[in-house]
Parts: C-alpha cells; sequence; structure tokens
C-alpha cells in the first residue's frame, strides 16, 4: 500500500476495531503493531473481561456500551471463536458503597433491566458467594464475559478481509501532522496518509507527548482459581461480578470458562512507563485474592493455578482518551482503558470510523476529550464517579 487514507498504529483492542470499522467503510487502511497479532505486554489479553450495563462509572456510558453489544453480538455472528457470554452481572457491597450506590442510581436513571437482591435472596439464587452482615447486590441481567484475545483476532480479521494491511512487529518511532495530511516513521519505513489513529494503549504518554497526558500505568495480577464443585462455578450457575468491600478493597470475578474462576484485585502498583513494569509475582500479590476465595466464595480452591499481569492505563478522572487531537484534526488519540475498556472496544472502532470522516459520533464524548487536562481547571468533568474496577 503505497499512501493509506488512515494509518491506524497500536492493533490492540481498540486499534483492531478501529481498523475492522474504518476498512468496512471503504477506508484504505495501514495498521502498524509493535508486537504480534496478540500479545500480553498489552491491556487486551488474560483469556474474559467483564461486561456491564448499568455502569456506576455514570450515565453517559451507558448508551456506548448498549451499542458495543449490539456490535459484539454482530462480530460473534461472524466468528467462529467465541466472541462473548451472557452470564448476567452482580455487583456487590453495601447499598452505600460507591459501586453498589452507582449500579442503582445508574440503572434507574436510564430505565436498565436490574433487580436489588438482599443477602438472602442472593444465598438463595447463588449459594457461591457469602455475603457480610449488611451487604447487598445489585443484578444486572444485560452482564457477561468477552474474551478479548478472540475479540482482537476477529477485529483483526475482519479488518483485513476488507481490504486493510496489518503490519506486526512494526513499532512507530515518530509522527507529525500537518494541514495536508500525517506521516509515520517506523524502523522499516516512511508512510504517509490523509488521517492518523494513535490506539497505542499503555504506551500513549510516550507517544502523543504534546499532550502532556497524567497517564499512570498499573500493573495488574489475574488469577486462577480451580472449583472443588465444577457446577457451581459453571457460566450458566456463576454471574460475572464486582464486590466492593471497603474503600481499598474490589475484587472482580468471571466464572469458569474451563481454566477455573478468574479474580482480581486492584494491587495499585504504578509505573511511570510500560518498559518500566515490574511483573514480578509474589505471595503478597495473591494473599489478598486467596484470602477473598477462603472468605467469600463457597465451592472455589483458595490456591491459585494461573496468574498473568496486565497493564491498567489510568487517567486522572478514570474516564477514557477518546476523541480528535486538540491542535491536530487528523489525528484520533484513543486510550480506552482505566481498567474499564475492553467492553466499550467494539464501539469505539465505530465511534474512531465517525470521527475520521468527519461525522458526529453518535455519541456525546465530551468527558473523554483528549485535551482535557491541558486545562487544569478542566480536569474533573461533570460525571466523574470516581475510581472503576472494570
Ligand atoms: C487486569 C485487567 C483486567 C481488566 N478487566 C476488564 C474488564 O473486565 N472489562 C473491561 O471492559 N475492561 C477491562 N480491562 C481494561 C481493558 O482490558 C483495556 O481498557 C483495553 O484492553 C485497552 O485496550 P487498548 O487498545 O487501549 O490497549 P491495548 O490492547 O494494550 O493496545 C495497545 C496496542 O498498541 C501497541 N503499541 C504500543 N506502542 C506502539 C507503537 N509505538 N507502535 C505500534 N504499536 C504500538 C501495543 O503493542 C498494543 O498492542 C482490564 C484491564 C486489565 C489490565
Amino acid at each position: 500500500m503505497d499512501r493509506a487514507d488512515t494509518i491506524v498504529v497500536g492493533l490492540g483492542g481498540a486499534g483492531a476495531s478501529a481498523a475492522f470499522h474504518l476498512a468496512r467503510r471503504g477506508r484504505s487502511v495501514l495498521g502498524l503493531e509493535r508486537f504480534g497479532p496478540t500479545h500480553e505486554q498489552g491491556s487486551s489479553h488474560g483469556r474474559s473481561r467483564i461486561y456491564r450495563t448499568a455502569y456506576f462509572e455514570g450515565a453517559a456510558y451507558v448508551p456506548l456500551v448498549q451499542r458495543a453489544q449490539v456490535l459484539w453480538r454482530e462480530l460473534q455472528s461472524e466468528s467462529r471463536a467465541p466472541i462473548l457470554r451472557p452470564t448476567g452481572g452482580l455487583v456487590l457491597g453495601t447499598p452505600e458503597s460507591p459501586s453498589v450506590a452507582g449500579a442503582l442510581r445508574v440503572a434507574k436513571a436510564c430505565r436498565l433491566e436490574h433487580e436489588l437482591l438482599d443477602a438472602e435472596e442472593v444465598g438463595r439464587r447463588y449459594p457461591q458467594f457469602r455475603l457480610a452482615s449488611g451487604e447487598v447486590a445489585v443484578w444486572d441481567p444485560n452482564a457477561g464475559a468477552l474474551f478479548p484475545e478472540n475479540c482482537v483476532r476477529a477485529h483483526a480479521d475482519g479488518a483485513r478481509a476488507a481490504g486493510a494491511a496489518l503490519r506486526y512487529d512494526e513499532p512507530l518511532v515518530s509522527w507529525s501532522a500537518s494541514s495536508d495530511g500525517v506521516e509515520v516513521r517506523t524502523a522499516r519505513a516512511l508512510y504517509r496518509a490523509a488521517h492518523l489513529v494513535l490506539s497505542v494503549g499503555a504506551w500513549t504518554r510516550e507517544t502523543v507527548t504534546d499532550l502532556r497526558l497524567p497517564l499512570e500505568i498499573e500493573r495488574q495480577f489475574m488469577l486462577w482459581f480451580p472449583p472443588t464443585d465444577p457446577a457451581t462455578a459453571r457460566p450458566e450457575r456463576m454471574p460475572v461480578f464486582l464486590w466492593d468491600r471497603g474503600p481499598e478493597e474490589h475484587t472482580y470475578g468471571l466464572p469458569d470458562f474451563g481454566d477455573g474462576v478468574k479474580l482480581g484485585t486492584w494491587s495499585g502498583r504504578i509505573s511511570t512507563s510500560p518498559g518500566a513494569v515490574d511483573r514480578t509475582f509474589t505471595a503478597a500479590e495473591a494473599e489478598p485474592v486467596r484470602r477473598f476465595v477462603a472468605e467469600r466464595l463457597r465451592g472455589v480452591r483458595s490456591t491459585e493455578t494461573d496468574h498473568t499481569s496486565c497493564l491498567y492505563t489510568n487517567t486522572p478522572d478514570h474516564h477514557f482518551v477518546l476523541g480528535r487531537h486538540p491542535r491536530h484534526d487528523r489525528v484520533v488519540v484513543v486510550s480506552a482503558c482505566s481498567g474499564h475498556g475492553f467492553k466499550f472496544t467494539s464501539v469505539i472502532g465505530e465511534v474512531v470510523d465517525r470521527l475520521v470522516g468527519g461525522e458526529d459520533p453518535g455519541f456525546d464524548l465530551s468527558l473523554f476529550d483528549p485535551g482535557r487536562f491541558e486545562d487544569p481547571a478542566g480536569q474533573s468533568p461533570a460525571g466523574a464517579d470516581g475510581r472503576s474496577p472494570r
């Protein structure tokens, strides 16, 4: 491809979807990726991700997540590999905890199907969970799991089938933009195009230096625990869940899709760059999760059989970065993470295509404005509900 219409840099969750939607709309797309087609260095691996609808992070996310679910189902209809698995979801904690109170508030405000369950009712429906006295749960029937490696692969395959050229093991070294177009330099070549999409996840701060994005890279571990009673941990019996057990104690979990029940908590291990991340797994990392299993789950052994690390790219307000570069009309910047972005990557690709085309994105993106951190007064947009566990 001599000169693409759009270059997409970073072909993880968001970038593969952007390449897919851009190519499907007839644009000539060149995709460039630092590593291989799916890899464990970024944020879109680890076999499963939660999706949910009663989005306690703010009602502004609800139309996006609803559209994302439509697009995931469409992708599933084109893919032989599993893309999503509805299971329903529980947000557990005290009624005052930010996740429970927020999920309830948003479910009511957006008229989403939901139920508030007391501990007794949770025990009747889902005896795997041991609630503490006073804890409740919000039931979100439109929640479930996504299989991220399959999602990224299906988007990349679809992009290629629509004519996109995707080049792996070819990192961007530098980029520039003018009113005439964009240039991207890699170790192998200099590419020119009309538009540029920068979807480089944890590498955003060092790639989009002029925006001074105050991003923090947070290393997380995911752990897998074997069920002692396989029946109770199957996706038909165990929903995905988030559990607020105190200001600093948040655990999420997904049922056993064949490798055991997957769990994670926040480690709070912060680095300044993906290259400086300490990925050492120690007993101290595992201990809080093992304790959670022993104290709060029935039918699951409290010794993990597997683990892997993964990177959050956190903004201070925990909302995404998604929009046109404030000084370069031809450049779209995407960092949909802060620990909860994967479920949106299907719709993000569609939004990116519209932004590139100069169309109305179809959603209110003001919460995600890439320029919001340049103006210190704009750092806490309305609707910020604090830290998000996914
Ligand atoms: C442990 C963990 C659990 C999570 N759980 C959930 C969940 O349950 N639900 C949910 O919705 N979200 C969840 N998330 C968040 C979600 O996974 C991320 O928001 C999402 O995967 C981010 O996608 P991305 O495309 O921004 O980043 P990535 O998928 O990491 O993609 C960025 C890509 O850019 C490439 N790249 C970087 N620099 C360059 C360069 N110079 N040149 C070329 N390519 C480059 C990278 O190699 C990478 O492939 C979780 C995240 C983690 C870490």
